[in-house]
């Protein structure tokens, strides 16, 4: 099946209960009619629901779409993007290890990654994941993961992607991408080699702005990497903390099964059932939306760069964008999803269009169906100095918009009178 029908039937057999909606199981626990069948659940002799801090069956549904719709064995859905981010790595690395980090990341997985995960012992090391040129001479006997976003928030930088995962298997490292901005409509990590991706499904997944959530998906074959790999011990040696299973002698996906029974089991970040819902609802129309959204945001960019206020537009779907060779080469059609960078003159300028747009939301989120625009100098990055900003490619004069799925010409209309 194509990735459109996936979307829509994967996971959920309607004959069970006749509904087309899949069922909501709002529910903490389940009977398990028998002390046996208790006892062969935890044993993990069979598989089913034990509480919904582990999974649930409406969650189920959800983890078996993303899956699929990303063509991967296996995911975990988890309470925020955060959550999910955090999970990928620390289901790699321990205290004592490192992780190299791509130097174009939201600024939420940049806090993660310098400051909150060192406090455990984990340290950080930044690479530029456009050209991945000081990849390999960061990688030591220590390393665990290397993490990179497919289409960056808020840049929109596309990685050397092809690059980054040569590297990382010459040195049986196992790479993460965050392809929570371009989705898996526009494209597929997995199928290039990388071995876990990551989403907020916050985003263009959920598509309304109506939930927090995330996700965590292993490549099929994942496994065949971890299994006798002396940097992965986890994987391969007795887990105390649970009556000394070994994941690798396990017939499963072993990222996703340690994910959920080490680290949700200790952490419980988990979704809420409903919220689950509303990412199956989202993955649905996704393939529609991503189309509509990359389309809007191509006219907004175009319109932006013939405009003789703006002194420059980033936007990789654009044919004469600096990075549109890497759209071509990745992203499906070239499109590049909703999300653009333009500047103008300066701080003062920037903030007037910001409270003069109408329809454009002035809000730090992306992916809504709604249009968004953020001025990063003055609100997400207004505590970072001036030459950090700049290395983080964000100028006083930058402007991030996230185009929804309004009609084209109002939004354009809507930029014109803020730009005069
Ligand atoms: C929003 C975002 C996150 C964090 O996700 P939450 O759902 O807000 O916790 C991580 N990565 C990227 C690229 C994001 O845009």
């Amino acid at each position: 099946m194509k990735q459109e029908t996936r979307a829509l039937h994967v996971g959920y057999d309607k004959n069970d209960f006749g509904t087309m909606s899949v069922p909501i199981y709002q529910t903490t626990a389940y009977d398990f009619g028998s002390a046996d069948h208790a006892a062969n659940l935890f044993a993990l002799k069979e598989l089913g629901p034990i509480y919904t801090r582990l999974n649930n069956p409406t969650t189920d549904i959800f983890e078996a779409r993303i899956a699929s719709v990303e063509g991967g064995e296996a995911a975990l859905a988890t309470a925020s993007g955060h959550s999910a981010v955090l999970f990928a790595l620390i289901n790699l690395a321990s205290a004592g290890d490192n992780i190299i980090v791509s130097n174009k990341v939201y600024g939420g997985t940049t806090t993660l990654t310098t400051h909150t995960l060192k406090r455990f012992g984990i340290n950080c090391k930044i690479f530029d994941s456009s050209s991945a040129e000081n990849l390999e001479d960061l990688i030591d006997e220590d390393t665990k993961a290397i993490f990179f976003e497919s289409l960056s928030n808020p840049q929109v930088a596309i990685p050397n992607i092809d690059k980054i995962v040569e590297i990382a298997n010459k040195y049986d490292v196992v790479t993460i991408c965050d392809n929570t901005v371009a989705t898996p409509i526009l494209f597929q990590p997995l199928s290039l080699g990388v071995d876990v991706v990551v989403h907020s499904t916050s985003k263009y997944i959920n598509g309304q702005g109506s939930a927090l959530g995330g996700a965590l998906i292993q490549r099929l074959g994942l496994n065949d990497k971890l299994i006798g790999n002396i940097r992965y011990s986890q994987f391969n040696e007795p887990d105390p903390s649970y009556h000394g299973l070994i994941y690798a002698q396990l017939p499963f996906p072993m990222f996703i099964l340690r994910a959920r029974l080490s680290l949700m089991r200790d952490f419980g970040a988990t979704p809420s059932p409903f919220n689950s819902w509303l990412f199956i609802q989202g993955l649905e129309t996704l393939h529609v939306r991503m189309k509509e959204h990359s389309k809007n945001a191509y006219k907004i960019a175009k319109y932006l760069k013939s405009h003789p206020k703006v002194i420059s537009v980033s936007y990789p779907g654009l044919e004469d964008d600096r990075q549109h060779h890497l759209a071509q080469k990745y992203f499906k059609d070239s499109m590049s999803s909703g999300l653009l960078n333009f500047e103008v003159e300066d701080f003062e300028f920037a903030k007037k269009i910001l409270d003069s747009t109408k329809i454009f939301s002035v809000v730090v989120n992306i992916g809504d169906s709604k249009s968004i625009i953020t001025h990063p100098a003055s609100t997400t990055h207004n505590q970072v100095p001036i030459e950090e900003l700049e290395k983080a490619g964000i100028n006083p004069g930058s402007i991030r918009v996230s185009v929804g799925l309004e009609n084209a010409d109002d939004l354009i209309k809507d930029l014109e009178q803020a730009l005069e």
